[in-house]
């Protein structure tokens, strides 16, 4: 379960400090999914780099299953961000000299407290899920954007981690890819029972999730899409 309680971030600007979230709480439990809106600029990234132990907020804590990661070392944290968070950002961040199958590998090199053969197992499962299992020795440069971006999600879920964070996934995606990785990013979370929160601008993406908030001026409010 993911508690993020009273989160204020604020960055320094030429005229003293800037606020960019506000006293931001936010609760999920597992299986629970969350939309972030809002204007750009508006702070939901910070919130989500805050949320994933990648950006400590100014004051304020974030625990997921009852661990601040932010009381850890750095090592420790980026051990606990490897084991426990999943990322898929709008660019999908692939490695381009790895193949698609060595890209959805590589968060379990980092941890080496499993199995090499269950990782490979998961990999080669994930990679089926989303679609991909034809074209495990491309390069992310022989894919389409939809298919990295599948490859991405296979790669944030290798570990199985507590929970997903997607900034803007399908911002890049032609409407028909777009919806193809919306149905899988929703699918692989029933499945896996994650706690996942996504930013998005797209009000029928938006609307399939539990809960749905806008972050405007730093506060995070309740929200329903007006969907087109
Ligand atoms: P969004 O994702 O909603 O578009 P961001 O979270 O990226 O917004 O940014 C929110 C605000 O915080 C912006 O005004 C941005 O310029 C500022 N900001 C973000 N990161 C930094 C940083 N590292 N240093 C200074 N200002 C930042
Ligand atoms: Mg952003």
């Amino acid at each position: 379960m993911l508690e993020a309680s009273r989160l204020s971030r604020a960055f320094p600007g030429t005229d003293g400090s800037i606020a960019v979230l506000s006293e931001v709480s936010l609760s999920l439990r597992a299986g629970e999914s969350a939309a972030i809106m809002g204007p750009s600029g508006s702070g939901k990234s910070t919130l989500l780099y805050a949320l994933g132990a990648l950006d400590p907020p100014t004051t304020g804590t974030v625990t997921l299953n009852g661990r601040n990661p932010y009381t850890l070392t750095e090592t420790e944290q980026a051990a606990f961000r490897n084991r426990h968070i999943g990322f898929v950002f709008q660019d999908h961040a692939l490695l381009p000299q790895c193949t698609v199958l060595e890209n959805v590998l590589v968060p379990t090199l980092v941890a080496r407290d499993r199995r090499s053969d269950a990782c490979l197992a998961r990999a080669h499962t994930l990679l089926d899920q989303v679609g991909l299992s034809h074209r495990l020795s491309h390069r992310p440069s022989q894919l389409s954007g939809g298919e990295r971006q599948r490859v991405a999600i296979a790669r944030a879920l290798v570990q199985e981690p507590t929970l997903l964070l997607c900034d803007e996934p399908t911002g890049n995606l032609d409407q028909r890819n777009a919806d193809a990785v919306a149905d899988l990013l929703l699918a692989l979370h029933r499945a896996q029972q994650t706690v996942l929160v996504v930013v998005t601008h797209s009000a029928a993406l938006a609307s399939r999730f539990t809960r749905q908030y806008l972050l405007r001026e730093g506060h995070l409010h309740p929200h329903t899409p007006h969907l087109p």
